[in-house]
């Protein structure tokens, strides 16, 4: 059943190259729709679509509450067709499974809206709506074509449209939530884009944290002037801070366990190749797993900054905070129970840290919720050639649907 879903979903894309389904698409539409199917002929199971564009399928009337299982559907530009999927099809066939034998089980399937945030930058949209995490702020964002999330939103029916005050001119903006159902537990299937386990030999991957990630902006103001005339001494050239620090980074997780350090993304301007740059931008993340480890890390990031910026004389660096997600711990309760379906299965597992965000963190805030990983080919993700064995993918949905029996038997 779970390879049936799959094969689904693989062909809803906007792309022949890789999958691409971006979140709050209508090809994440198309794929929501599709995986609603699956339970089109019951009468039981309930298809809810909530203010954020998450997709329930819920069996009973009530607000619950359900043990509830899920992942997202949407992908990055040219993606793989596992991640996030295999969670979504896990569910769905340990649903099907569950309600041959338990027609009234409180089970529902949690399909979470736009979890990779490609277009506006905000990851786990969907989830962390459900959670109460998303703030007024963040409608404001715009896409690279300079649409506003708040109309997005109101485009698709889900939020009233933005309007402008009177007084001010500015946009205001409300975003309206109710979740639909309440969550008595949450469990993922995810791939593990990474390659621990298949280094460790190990068939499933049992997660105790999601490490945190925290996100700065570092910038530099100095001034234009022309290339060829301005002697060395007297610029005031902005991208030399900048691109000094950049190097260096790698130095500042040295001996912090599972610390890892990032600049994906920097800017200079004007970006023409005889001006000096007046202003240079970059985007600096670094992940681990606890708080301390994390305020370790920015400790070493601030000095660094300290100590870069005044060897450039008059360029003034700044360090910004844009976001920031704690590290966050899993039920145990959740995790064991994965931990004794698997050791009863004779399957061998191991306990480890996600280094990548997952919708989990946002269930996480509100109900006891677990993960787990299968091993990814290459360890690669995020690209068209991500892939699992297909024993490794039926043994998802296997295990999804022992422990939605084991949840329920406490409930039932
Ligand atoms: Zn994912």
């Amino acid at each position: 059943m779970i390879h049936q879903h799959l094969k689904k979903f693989k062909t809803i894309s906007a792309t022949k190259e890789g999958i691409t389904r971006l979140g709050l698409s209508e090809w994440e539409d198309k794929a929501h729709a599709a995986a609603a199917a699956v339970f089109s002929r019951s009468r039981r199971v309930k298809n809810i679509r909530d203010q954020a564009g998450n997709t329930f399928l819920v069996n009973g009337d009530g607000p619950g509450p359900y043990v509830v299982m899920g992942s997202h559907l949407d992908t990055v530009p040219n993606g793989g067709w596992l991640d996030g999927a295999l969670g979504v099809a896990a569910a769905l066939a340990a649903m099907q499974k569950v309600l041959r034998k338990h027609r009234n089980a409180p089970v529902a399937v949690a399909i979470w809206a736009d979890e990779e945030g490609y277009r506006f930058g905000n990851g786990l949209w969907g989830s962390r709506a459900f959670a109460g995490k998303v703030s007024e702020q963040e409608l404001l964002l715009r896409d690279w074509e300079g649409t506003l999330l708040a109309e997005l939103l109101a485009e698709l029916g889900l939020q009233k449209k933005p309007r402008r005050s009177r007084e001010t001119g500015e946009l205001v903006t409300k975003f309206a939530y109710k979740p639909p159902i309440e969550v008595a537990v949450y469990a993922e299937a995810h791939i593990e884009q990474g390659r621990q386990l298949i280094d460790a030999g190990k068939r499933v991957g049992l997660v105790t944290h999601v490490s945190g990630i925290r996100r700065w902006r570092l910038e530099s103001m100095g001034e234009t002037n022309h290339a060829g005339t301005t002697p060395m001494r007297e610029r005031r050239d902005a991208l030399v801070p900048i691109a000094g620090m950049v190097g260096r980074l790698p130095q500042l997780v040295r001996g912090v366990t599972n610390g890892v350090i990032t600049c994906g993304a920097m800017g200079v301007e004007p970006g023409v190749a005889n001006v000096i740059p007046n202003q240079a931008w970059a985007i600096v993340e670094h992940r681990a797993p606890t708080d301390r480890d994390q305020d370790e890390i920015a400790r070493r990031l601030k000095e660094l900054v300290a100590t870069t910026g005044p060897r450039a004389p008059g360029v003034g660096l700044e360090m910004l905070p844009i976001a920031s997600a704690p590290p966050t711990p899993m039920s145990e309760a959740v995790t064991s129970r994965f931990e004794e379906i698997c050791h009863k299965a004779g399957v061998e597992s191991m306990r480890m840290v996600s280094m990548a965000a997952h919708d989990v963190m946002s269930v996480a805030q509100v109900a006891p919720a677990g993960l787990f990983f299968i091993p990814s080919i290459k360890g690669v993700s995020h690209r068209p050639d991500e892939d699992s064995r297909g024993e490794d993918i039926k043994l998802a949905g296997d295990i999804m649907h022992r422990w939605a029996l084991a949840e329920l038997e406490r409930v039932l």
